[in-house]
């Protein structure tokens, strides 16, 4: 494939993927069991290892142990994984994204309780 094509198709990939994810952890349990905890972390340290890209995956476990997943509540994953994509944009040179805006970015209507991330962004973690 062409270096274009193969530029274009790893971005789509990564769209997809933050797209995924950020979904997902915005509609993590607010109070999760211990067992959830453990999937969701779970979850990101596989991903880091089976993630297609190679140079993508190497970056990202060395994130994780960098900043750990965090676990504990639906703001806490959330805001983690808004940090660490902007860690990403900003090796890339991309703009950094405001974590308070992720409710509006991310609202999959795949559910029937508002997401109420935005107003936990104003407490502190
Ligand atoms: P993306 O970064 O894909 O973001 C998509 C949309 O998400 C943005 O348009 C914005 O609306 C929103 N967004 C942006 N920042 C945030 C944030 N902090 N929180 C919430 N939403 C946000 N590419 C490489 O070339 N090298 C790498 O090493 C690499 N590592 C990656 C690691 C992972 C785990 C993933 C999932 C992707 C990785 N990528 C990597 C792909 C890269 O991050 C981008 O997805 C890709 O370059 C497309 O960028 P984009 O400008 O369309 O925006």
């Amino acid at each position: 494939m062409p270096k274009l094509a193969n530029a274009t198709a790893k971005a789509a990939l990564g769209r997809a993927t933050w797209k995924l994810l950020h979904t997902m952890t915005l509609r993590y349990p607010e109070k999760p069991t211990q067992d959830e905890r453990d999937a969701l972390s779970s979850y990101f340290h596989l991903l880091s290892r089976l993630y297609p890209c190679g140079e993508c995956a190497t970056e990202f476990q060395m994130l994780l142990k960098k900043y750990p997943p965090q676990t504990s509540s639906r703001r806490s994953a959330s805001l983690w994984l808004c940090s660490v994509h902007n860690v990403v944009n900003e090796r890339l040179h991309k703009p950094q994204f405001d974590c308070a805006h992720l409710d509006a970015e991310y609202d999959c209507g795949c559910g029937d309780e508002p997401l109420g991330i935005k107003s936990l962004t104003d407490d502190p973690m």
